[in-house]
């Protein structure tokens, strides 16, 4: 695995024309679940700056039928394709750049995220909403029209189970957040550190998968993203735009994922959990020993990837 052998990312191949997520093709997708809109449009008409619809090809279904099927010692467990899948289609301009957007609409894509998971939320058999973005075919963009996805699952994924017991058994034994204390070292050491905001840090993985990884997350503690202020999500946004660009500067627009890591749905505040954002830039291509054993090879540490991000970051707006 090189890092030289990594190009720029692609558009997508799947390109459609004209772009269902355009305006004027509202007719092209399932009907709107959430719309921020001028006042007196109508639904699934023009006149939004940000929608949400149900995927048109979606991996889970509310109406899925079938057995659940979880015996115990039996090898093969079975689950319906019970959820629900909708993208949520970030601006009107078909821009396929994040950091295209202008910060209103940035902003608007979190405040969206945690308008979701609130309706979400409403359903007793959604266990977690995941909510992710894919920049990029190489980071599985089927269409360029910049948009997020949102996976509501009737479980709790493997990797949020680890992380929930992985932060409970450190309070345990501290009685501290793992990731407030994450926050607090790297903002004394500073060397991990790309930039910050007053309420949100932005730092290199610690351990990252692929050279230039790096997570945001809140400097003060909470676990429940649904918590997030207008505010904030100005705030994050801001931040969130700032590094991008400068990620996109120092490694020539790679492909990347980014995924929002928070508590289940209708979960109380935790006291050992915080949620973050995990932004995984594709600037290498894994190979047996990472998809066979976990194990990951970076050529570039995360304490220069920070020197050259700070570098290039643009000036605060
Ligand atoms: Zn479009
Ligand atoms: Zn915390
Ligand atoms: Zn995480």
């Amino acid at each position: 695995m090189t890092l030289e052998g990594v190009e720029p990312r692609h558009r997508t191949n799947g390109e459609r024309q004209p772009c269902p997520f355009c305006p004027g093709q509202e007719h092209d997708t399932p009907h709107e679940s959430l719309a921020y809109r001028t006042p007196g449009s109508r639904p699934d008409g023009p006149g939004w700056q940000l929608r949400v619809v149900p995927n048109k090809f979606p991996a889970l279904r509310p109406d899925a039928g079938g057995t659940f099927c979880a015996v115990e010692g039996m090898v093969f467990l079975t689950t319906p394709g019970f959820g629900r899948a909708e993208v949520l289609i970030e601006c009107p301009e078909h821009l396929t750049a994040p950091t295209a957007l202008s910060p209103n609409q940035f902003a608007a894509v979190f405040r969206a995220y945690r308008d979701r998971m609130y309706t979400l939320a409403e359903d007793p058999y959604l266990a977690y909403a995941a909510l992710f973005k894919n920049v990029g075919a190489e980071a599985g963009a089927s269409l360029g029209h910049t948009h997020s996805q949102i996976i509501a699952l009737p479980v709790v994924p493997e990797s949020i189970e680890a992380e929930l017991s992985g932060s409970d058994a450190f309070f345990a034994r501290t009685a501290r957040c793992v990731f407030c204390d994450l926050a607090s070292r790297e903002l004394a050491d500073g060397e991990r550190v790309v930039a910050r905001s007053e309420h949100f840090l932005a730092v290199m993985a610690y351990a990252p998968r692929y050279a230039y990884e790096f997570w945001v997350l809140p400097i003060s503690h909470t676990s429940r993203y649904e918590t997030l202020t207008d505010a904030d999500a100005h705030e994050l946004a801001a931040l969130m735009r700032r590094v991008l660009v400068a990620l996109d500067k120092v490694r020539s627009e790679p492909a990347y994922n980014w995924f929002l890591h928070t508590a289940p749905l209708r979960s109380a505040e935790l006291p050992h959990y915080h949620w973050h954002i995990e932004v995984l830039p594709r600037t290498a291509r894994p190979a047996g020993l990472e998809w066979g054993y976990g194990c990951f090879i970076t050529t570039v540490s995360p304490e220069q990837a920070a020197t050259e991000l700070r570098l290039a970051l643009p000036p605060v707006a």
